[in-house]
């Protein structure tokens, strides 16, 4: 091969595997009708959870279970949520920028770098101070666009100073 087949190759596989994001909302909203399209946040589509007819409350199908306690998720062409905020909106599309910049490698970058903060935070031991998903810098950068406060303190962490990790 030479060098511009791999530089294609990587743009490639970089921003081309995240086209399988497409594989979880298309078929939730064309087949199981889960998803409701909810418009477009400047090129990135939104989704919503159907509502119940009677109680109009979101009907919280087996996948939405993963996104835990989250209001939405943002993956790169698109997010979801349980009901619209426009909050929610800020924040999951500032992570649909972030994953349109950097393609596949925001996922390395994400992971390392909430890998990184909890090897210092274990080396340096209790009490921790940086939390491995508040302070992220995705999350911090996407906080800031949504007008969400960006500095967060131990005792803003949902689970109290001992919440080093949001998995467990
Ligand atoms: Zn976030």
């Amino acid at each position: 091969m030479t060098w511009w087949q791999i530089v294609l190759l990587v743009v490639g596989i970089n921003w081309g595997v995240p086209l399988l994001a497409w594989l979880y909302p298309l078929p939730m909203w064309l087949i199981f009708k889960d998803f409701v399209f909810d418009g477009w946040h400047g090129p990135f589509a939104k989704f919503r959870l159907a509502t119940d007819k009677d109680t109009d409350d979101p009907i919280e199908p087996w996948h939405a279970n993963a996104w835990r306690g989250w209001g939405g998720v943002g993956l790169h062409w698109y997010m979801c949520y349980r009901w619209h905020n426009p909050r929610t909106e800020l924040h999951e599309g500032g992570h649909c920028w972030q994953q349109l910049a950097c393609g596949l490698m925001w996922w390395v970058i994400y992971f390392v770098h909430m890998g990184w903060i909890v090897v210092t935070q274990r080396i340096k031991g209790k009490p921790y101070t940086r939390h491995a998903y508040l302070d992220s810098i995705w999350e911090r950068m996407a906080r800031k666009r949504a007008g969400q406060p960006v500095e967060l303190t131990p005792k803003d962490w949902p689970h109290g100073k001992k919440d080093l990790w949001p998995w467990w």
